[in-house]
């Protein structure tokens, strides 16, 4: 399984960069989790749109899906020029018209997620965890190829998450904060909580993601070293992590 760090930017993004999104691919089959702002824009650097069939939002906040609406546009061109005959398919929380709005039939649909639920897309076999944040949101654990990634999306700390995230090769943990800003209430880690997170998950691979737009970014790692002593990694744009078989 390959990962490439699409966006990493929390919030808002920088200039040519984009807002929370990850590629996944496995023997050719890509899924993408989360589409936030500049996403679509960054991702052609990888991949053609129109290769491009499966999203998973893990919540309905701006920085990660204010691109999908542009997906079903891109879809929806693509198709009537006869360049794809392959719908688009979102994965996410149900009950949000944010999410009832990304069906167009037949360009693309819509599966809802619930938190217990178990999905299989592609090779990719997916589970839900449901996490700490204003709204209601969804980190996902994705297994394929005998190797195992887990994405926090936005989430406060709570050590369900690291249960969650137990012995995953590659966790993809939010960090939207500079210790000591933050705390349980801020739906949102800082670069410490983001570490205890790591090292109670036991994950081979730590990726800070979801970064602030202001500060030193090397105080997140250091303040993240604290707690976490594995492999740390700080995401940036089309950075590819490879589990390999
Ligand atoms: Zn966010
Ligand atoms: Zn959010």
């Amino acid at each position: 399984m390959r990962c490439t760090v699409i966006g990493n930017w929390g919030g808002c993004c920088r200039k040519n960069e984009a807002c929370s999104g990850y590629l996944l691919t496995q023997d050719g089959f890509h899924l993408l989790l989360d589409c936030g702002s500049g996403v679509l824009s960054v991702l052609q650097n990888i991949i053609d749109l129109n290769d491009l069939h499966h999203i998973f939002l893990s919540h309905y906040h701006f920085d990660h899906y204010s691109d999908a609406g542009c997906a079903v546009y891109s879809r929806l061109v693509n198709m009537q020029v006869g360049k794809t005959k392959q719908k688009l398919h979102f994965y996410g929380l149900p009950n949000a018209e944010k999410f009832s709005e990304l069906t167009w039939e037949p360009y693309s649909d819509i599966t809802p997620v619930a938190a217990s639920g178990r999905l299989q897309i592609g090779p990719f076999a997916c589970t839900f965890q449901k996490t700490v944040h204003p709204v209601d949101c969804l980190a996902i654990r994705v297994e394929a190829g005998g190797k195992s990634l887990v994405y926090t999306a936005d989430t406060g700390y709570f050590d369900g998450m690291a249960e969650f995230a137990r012995d995953a090769d590659l966790l993809i943990s939010e960090c939207s904060l500079y210790a000591p800003a933050g705390g349980e209430k801020a739906g949102h880690l800082n670069a410490e909580q983001a570490g205890l997170l790591g090292a109670r998950s036991g994950c081979r691979t730590l990726l800070l993601t979801h970064l602030p737009l202001y500060g030193e970014l090397e105080r997140l790692r250091e303040q993240a070293k604290k707690n976490y002593h594995g492999r740390l990694l700080m995401a940036d744009k089309l950075m590819a992590i490879d589990l390999e078989d």
